[in-house]
């Protein structure tokens, strides 16, 4: 059986060499020509020998997604549409600003929780990704945007991801094990060498898998608020009927021990006239009490049928008055890649729903028209 090489980690890789009779130190020879060097071909790893090079290319592949469709926004942010099998399309998004550069990578094809603002969610669930796929995700990206930085003159040479975002398709934390080994990979120096203060997990508040994160791989933790009483998150987020705020508060404090930020950062997605008022911002305030963290509003990216609307920017400023009067630190997201749809969730969802009209046979993405859908997250 071939094996996809993407898709193993430090232990797993030595287990893959082991298991050909190879030593150790081979993992981390494979490891750097796959994540460093970008390599899906075993030909190039001219510090094997031949012989061995082809026994790797018998028993295994490196073989990332598909790419249905890249495109690219006025501001830079660059979108990919990846093929993941059977009508399933998943989105990856890189965001450049002028000190960092964020990769949003996805989790699964859909998304079980069904929060009622989410595009993903509407699309309902189809399947968790496999490690390979989700670090294939940051794999493709780091190789076009090397091979970008190489075709441009005086383009900075140093390596163009700098933060990854677990903010994409799907919910990180109900698909604890491959995105732990997705996570590993991500951190080893061997790989893609990142700091866990610069890897997020996003999660809507699986308490069981906050704690099993905190143990097994703590990395910097953001999670999806977007309410103050648990009447109103039940109905926006309904995980919270299972996991209401006070145990979820209670298991970001925890996960604050172990915590490479001393704080978490809670996402609240603005929805005119349901938690946007400024009594709603008032008891945010005291909710989080005595809990270190930042505040990060989110302008809603409306999608066909949704449902809400997007508050606007002065209710959005004055919400955030009252929050850093409070005294939280309360950051406004940015909107990013406008013109490309480059919220996570959207373009999917609009070629899922093309790709069932025609008997799921794949069709070829054109970019869609600039509209008002904004924000990549
Ligand atoms: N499942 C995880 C991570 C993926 S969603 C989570 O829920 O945290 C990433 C972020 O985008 C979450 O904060 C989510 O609530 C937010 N989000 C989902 N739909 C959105 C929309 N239509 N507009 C703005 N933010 C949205
Ligand atoms: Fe899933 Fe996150 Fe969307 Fe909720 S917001 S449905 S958890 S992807």
């Amino acid at each position: 059986m071939t094996v996809n090489l993407l898709g193993l980690d430090g232990p797993a890789l030595k287990a893959f060499c082991a298991g050909l009779g190879e030593k150790p130190y081979r993992a981390r020879q494979l490891m750097r020509w796959i994540h460093h060097a970008g390599a899906d071909d075993f030909g190039v790893m001219t510090d094997i020998s031949k012989p061995l090079r082809e026994r790797f290319s018998r028993s295994a592949v490196i073989a990332a997604p598909r790419v249905l469709a890249d495109s690219t926004a006025a501001d830079g942010t660059r979108k990919w549409l990846l093929d993941v099998g059977t009508g399933n399309a998943i989105e990856t998004v890189f965001i450049p600003e002028s000190n960092r550069g964020t990769l949003c990578v996805s989790s699964q094809a859909g998304c079980a929780l069904e929060c009622s603002f989410c595009s993903t969610g509407r699309q309902g669930f189809n399947r968790n990704l496999t490690v390979d796929e989700i670090v294939g995700q940051l794999w493709l990206a780091s190789r076009a945007l090397r091979s970008r930085d190489a075709a441009t003159p005086g383009a900075p040479q140093e390596r163009p991801i700098s933060n990854v975002v677990m903010m994409g398709m799907g919910e990180p934390l109900a698909n604890f094990d491959n995105v732990a080994a997705a996570l590993r990979l991500m951190l080893d120096d061997c790989a893609y060498g990142l700091s866990r203060r610069r890897v997020t997990v996003s999660t809507s508040g699986l308490v069981p898998a906050i704690d099993r994160l905190r143990e097994e791989c703590p990395v910097a933790l953001a999670v999806s608020l977007h309410a103050p009483d648990d009447r109103l998150r039940d109905e926006l987020v309904p995980i919270n009927r299972k996991y209401p705020l006070k145990d979820l508060l209670a298991a970001c404090v925890r996960y604050l021990d172990k915590a490479p930020r001393d704080f978490v950062t809670f996402e609240y997605v603005m929805l005119a006239g349901v938690n946007d008022g400024l009594q709603q911002a008032r008891a945010l305030a005291k909710l989080l009490r005595r809990m270190p963290c930042k505040i990060n509003l989110i302008p809603f990216n409306p999608f066909p049928d949704s449902g809400y609307a997007r508050s606007d920017v002065e209710t959005v400023a004055r919400f955030r008055e009252i929050l850093m009067h409070e005294g939280y630190v309360t950051t406004i997201r940015k909107t990013r890649g406008d013109d490309i749809d480059a919220a996570c969730g959207q373009l999917a969802g609009r070629v899922q729903d093309r790709t069932r009209r025609t008997q799921r046979r794949l069709v070829r993405f054109a970019p869609a028209p600039a509209e008002s859908i904004q924000g990549a997250r």
